[in-house]
């Protein structure tokens, strides 16, 4: 392998958008005054980066897997398996992983009827919930459940001979009957099996739960079942830094794209309580940290999330606001790199807020660091980055330039 400098991808989750009239025809990137983005514009490479494809609206979850150079049609196999390392449940490979609500059921004529799909939106006591149903053995498949934010938890089945062409339990409406799941193969039927007496444990279980109890009390509606969906087959990633020869790890605020770094053998950084993933989030605490990963590795993965938040809100205002924000902590970081690093500043995909969800526009990307080949792109944003040297690329494209730049690609051929 060869050994090379060391390497900073940068990803300003959700950053890329489009033109708002308000804002004179300036998407909420171009409105913003971000000199030091502009620095690393003038002094690098611009160019746009599909993340997966043209028009292909990404995920944060592929967007990533792609990043780091993996192909996200081979290695993307659902949302429940990459929801579940995002929680902190260990995965494996051949595990069977599910998201899940707590809802709110009754019994009606025999059946469980879903009366509210978020048990009330439960916010508290969760954990304590998930904790008798964490654990059980059902016809000899291990049942692994976390809670997640808010109602949302995760579930992974571990097993012999397990299937993940399933159907939800979650009927994904109020007012219907807990559907019960069912698979075509034997494989896939031995998971629903397993799926379907795990729902109904989980309502024998939590029906009469003091958390339950106490907010019945309260007037609150009990989160009294739990409804998985989204099985997902969990994939044998090969570990990155076998693949590339580096030590890898990444400072990521969420916990979705946590997993996927963990899964991908990523050491990832613990953070404080202040980088919350939130439009308040403490960046001088979030830049500290990137520069003391970049101390012991040699690439760091650094996902910054606000401006994914401003654009789901559709809120320009906090967008632009936002992008200033990084621009100002980039100061501290910029003080602190080392001298021979190679940095990509990029998004993951564009959550423009005239859409309030994730687009498939380009989003813009600058190389920067010794050798880089310098064009005339002099800002930072969609429209400058079109006209910049590294042109038009997929984010699978991104990480071999890096590894090129800094010194650590083998020679494709004699
Ligand atoms: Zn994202
Ligand atoms: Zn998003």
């Amino acid at each position: 392998m060869a050994d090379g400098g060391p390497i900073l991808m940068l990803v300003c989750d959700g950053l890329g958008d489009r033109p708002l009239e308000e804002y004179g025809d300036r998407t909420p990137l171009e409105v913003a005054h971000t000199p030091r983005m502009d620095h690393f514009a003038a002094q690098g490479e611009c160019g746009l980066v599909d993340p997966i494809g043209p028009g292909i609206r990404a995920g944060s979850d592929t967007s990533h897997l792609a990043l780091l150079g993996y192909d996200p049609y081979q290695y993307y196999t659902g949302r429940g398996p990459f929801e579940a390392l995002g929680v902190g449940l260990d995965v494996k490979p051949g595990d069977v992983a599910f998201r899940f609500n707590f809802a709110t059921v009754e019994e009606r004529d025999g059946r469980l009827v879903v009366t509210d799909r978020r048990a009330g939106r439960i916010t508290e006591r969760t954990a304590e919930l998930v904790a008798p149903l964490n654990g059980v053995v059902i016809d000899g498949v291990t049942c692994l459940a976390k809670e997640s934010t808010a109602h949302r938890g995760a579930l992974i089945l571990r097993g012999e001979g397990l299937g993940a062409a399933v159907t939800d339990a979650d009927p994904h409406a109020d007012d219907a009957p807990v559907h019960d799941a069912v698979g075509a193969t034997a494989a896939d039927a031995k998971t629903a099996a397993v799926l379907n007496k795990f729902v109904r444990l989980s309502y024998e279980k939590l029906k009469d739960h003091a958390v339950n109890k106490a907010r019945a009390a309260a007037g609150e509606k009990v989160a009294n079942i739990i409804l998985p969906r989204g099985a997902g087959l969990a994939p044998a990633i090969p570990p990155f830094n076998k693949r590339y020869g580096l030590r890898g790890a990444a400072v990521v605020e969420v916990g979705l794209i946590r997993g996927i770094a963990r899964y991908c053998g990523l050491d990832v950084v613990d953070l404080p309580a202040a980088v919350n993933g939130g439009l308040d989030t403490d960046l001088d605490a979030f830049f500290a940290a990137v520069l003391a990963a970049l101390r012991g590795h040699d690439f760091v993965l650094a996902n910054v999330k606000g401006a994914d938040v401003a654009g789901h809100d559709g809120n320009a205002a906090a967008k632009i606001l936002f992008a200033e924000r990084i621009d100002a902590a980039l100061e501290a970081l910029m003080a602190g790199l080392p001298t021979d690093v190679h940095l990509a500043l990029l998004a993951d995909h564009s959550t423009p807020v005239s859409v309030r969800d994730h687009s498939g526009d380009p989003v813009p990307a600058v190389f920067f660091g010794p050798g880089v080949r310098t064009d005339a792109v002099t800002l930072y944003g969609e429209r400058p980055a079109a006209t910049g040297g590294a042109g038009h690329l997929r984010g699978r494209d991104v990480l071999p330039i890096l590894l090129n730049l800094a010194g650590w690609a083998e020679k494709y051929g004699a």
